[in-house]
């Protein structure tokens, strides 16, 4: 596991891979990490340039939300970030995008079903919308919770994506994995419909990436 000088590097790197993919616009979107041996956690501050940000712009928080150290103030996500670090021990980096196609199917307010085999495999099966709510809200926060389930990403109402991960770089691959998926999905169904994989084979496929594929990229 990396130490919290090197996590707050790859956080930083995370940051500037997100608008160089073009997974957010300006200072949208947000990230964080769990720093290990600590319940505290590290996160991007709100609404600053990502391109601008030092390692000693990050925030540290503890589990409560309280701000321990960093130059700003916490992205106004804190909340939704902390209830997925509450509900899922597996999860240790967070990564919140504003992604143009995923972005459609959260307007649309339609899952990405299971369609294709790297989202399926990461993820393990369709991506959910959770219910709308105001952008920074603890309902915000229950709903994404309730909808993520054990999954690796969701979709927000009207808002964006959450991809989760082991590490950042899992985290983000989440998220660019969704965009690609829902990008997939609209233009198949302008072809005329998308076939969706059996629940057997998406299972066969998650399982292969837990117990075998993901150890490769470590
Ligand atoms: P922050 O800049 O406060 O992290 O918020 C951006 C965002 O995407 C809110 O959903
Ligand atoms: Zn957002």
């Amino acid at each position: 596991m990396p130490n919290e000088t090197e996590l707050r590097k790859q956080l930083l790197k995370t940051g500037y891979s997100l608008l160089d993919k073009g997974l957010v616009a300006g200072t949208w979107g947000n990230i964080s990490v769990r720093i290990p041996d600590t319940t505290h956690i590290l996160i991007t501050p709100s609404g600053r340039n990502y391109l601008e940000l030092s390692s000693d712009d990050l925030a540290r928080v503890d589990a409560n939300g309280k701000l321990i150290s960093g130059n700003y103030k916490p992205s106004s996500e804190l909340p939704l970030h902390l209830a997925v670090y509450q509900t899922r021990p597996d999860i240790n980096a967070i990564v919140h995008t504003h992604s143009i196609f995923a972005s459609a199917m959260a307007v649309a307010r339609k899952s990405i079903p299971p369609i294709i085999e790297d989202l399926v495999q990461l993820t393990g099966g369709s991506i959910d919308v959770s219910n709308y709510a105001l952008p920074g809200t603890a309902e915000l926060a229950k709903n994404t919770v309730s909808a993520l389930g054990q999954k690796n990403a969701v979709l927000m109402a009207n808002h964006g994506v959450v991809g989760c991960g082991q590490s950042l770089a899992e985290a983000m691959t989440a998220c660019e994995l969704v965009e690609k998926a829902a990008q997939i999905y609209i233009y198949a169904n302008q072809l005329g419909g998308a076939h969706v994989l059996s629940d057997k084979d998406v299972a066969v496929m998650h399982e292969f990436y837990v117990n075998y594929y993901r150890e490769q990229s470590k």
